[in-house]
């Protein structure tokens, strides 16, 4: 295992790629079809109307992921969100009883992706905007095609010949490129979501920060200015529950942005304010609802090495798909010791 290729620069490729680089002979690139390395750490942040409109927060259980979040906090990457939190019910607004921290990426969620590439710099190859369409054995390396995206003019895909290659994307996505483990990966599922983005000109008479819901249509909804090292303002982010997004995956843009701001209002009982920016975004692989339990998935039919990991393998969070990663290269570097 000399070179290695991983399609993903979400948090489980980065995970992966940042562990396999303890290995200083190992030559690692990153392919991901997306602007910004990140994947579902994803945040709009063009202009002062910004938002985080995948992850909200994360939580750090494990040493290892402590560990990152501490170096990243050290580069003013990540922070804590200590918003005020609550949990609506039928019967009202309780505050979250969890203590534990919530920590976001700073200035976006997505900085965290950002920074982890920054520290990998001279060692990770990374190429953004590289959509791999097709995997192949050929002459006993993989190599990758694909098409570029967003307009770029570079030759795509050079110097493609690997020994072994990390698959991070969704399991939908990863089944599209390799049939023979569809069967496996349909052992977990990923439902879709349908994030919304507000900005009002003033303060909304809202007490809570991060609200959970137990509502046919809203899941969450987050005053998204209150996180720490954002632009002033007053930002709301307003996710659809699953099965609310799943129905009306197809409803134009501005149907959704009226149909969850309203239930918004109705629910938080704030007489309706016309926002001055509103967007949507459609996640149609959002949230693990079945994780396939394992770790990660090595083909072992497979030589050169043909890996699976992310949060799909262990659950819908920010540190289910760091420790996918993070667990994948550990093996394979002890395999090669
Ligand atoms: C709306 C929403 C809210 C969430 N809220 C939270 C939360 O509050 N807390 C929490 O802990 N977690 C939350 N999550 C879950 C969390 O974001 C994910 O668990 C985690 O980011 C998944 O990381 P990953 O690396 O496994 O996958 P991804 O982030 O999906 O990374 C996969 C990468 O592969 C790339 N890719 C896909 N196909 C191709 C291709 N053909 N070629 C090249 N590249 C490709 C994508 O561009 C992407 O960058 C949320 C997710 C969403 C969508």
């Amino acid at each position: 295992m000399k070179k290695v290729a991983i399609i993903g620069s979400g948090v489980a490729g980065l995970a992966c790629a940042r562990r396999l680089a303890a290995d200083p002979s190992l030559k690692i690139t990153i392919f991901d079809k997306g602007r910004h390395p990140g994947g579902r750490l994803a945040s709009r942040d063009r202009d002062h109307n910004q938002f985080d409109y995948g992850a909200q927060y994360f939580t750090a259980r494990s040493m290892e992921f402590k560990s990152v979040v501490s170096r990243m906090i050290e580069v003013g990457a990540v922070k804590i969100w200590n918003g005020r939190f609550g949990r609506m019910t039928s019967s009202g607004i309780m505050d979250e009883d969890s203590q534990e921290a919530r920590y976001v990426g700073v200035p976006c969620m997505r900085s965290l992706a950002e920074a982890q590439a920054r520290d990998l710099a001279g060692v990770l190859d990374l190429r953004q905007h590289h959509k791999v369409t097709e995997i192949e054995k050929v002459s006993g390396f993989w190599t990758l095609s694909g098409e570029m995206t967003g307009g770029e003019k570079a030759a795509p895909f050079e110097e493609n010949e690997f020994d072994c290659l990390v698959i991070t994307v969704p399991p939908v996505q990863a089944a599209e490129l390799w049939r023979n483990q569809e069967k496996t990966l349909e052992g977990s599922v990923l439902s879709p979501c349908i994030a919304t983005m507000f900005s009002f000109d003033s303060p909304l008479p809202v007490e809570y920060d991060g609200i959970r819901i137990d509502d046919p249509v809203l899941a969450w909804a987050a005053r998204d200015s209150s996180k720490p090292g954002r632009p002033a303002g007053e930002r709301w982010v307003l996710h659809a529950n699953p099965e609310w997004s799943q129905e009306n995956i197809s409803l134009s843009e501005q149907e959704t942005l009226d149909a969850l701001l309203a239930r918004f209002f109705h629910l938080l009982e704030v007489d309706a304010v016309a926002p001055s920016f509103s967007r949507y975004h459609r996640w149609r692989y959002a949230l693990v609802t079945r994780a396939l339990e394992a770790q990660f998935l090595i083909d072992k039919e497979n030589e050169p090495i043909l890996a699976f990991c992310g949060d799909y393998c262990e659950g819908a969070r920010v540190e289910a798909a760091f420790l996918s990663g993070h667990t994948l290269a550990e093996k394979l570097l002890d395999d090669q010791a």
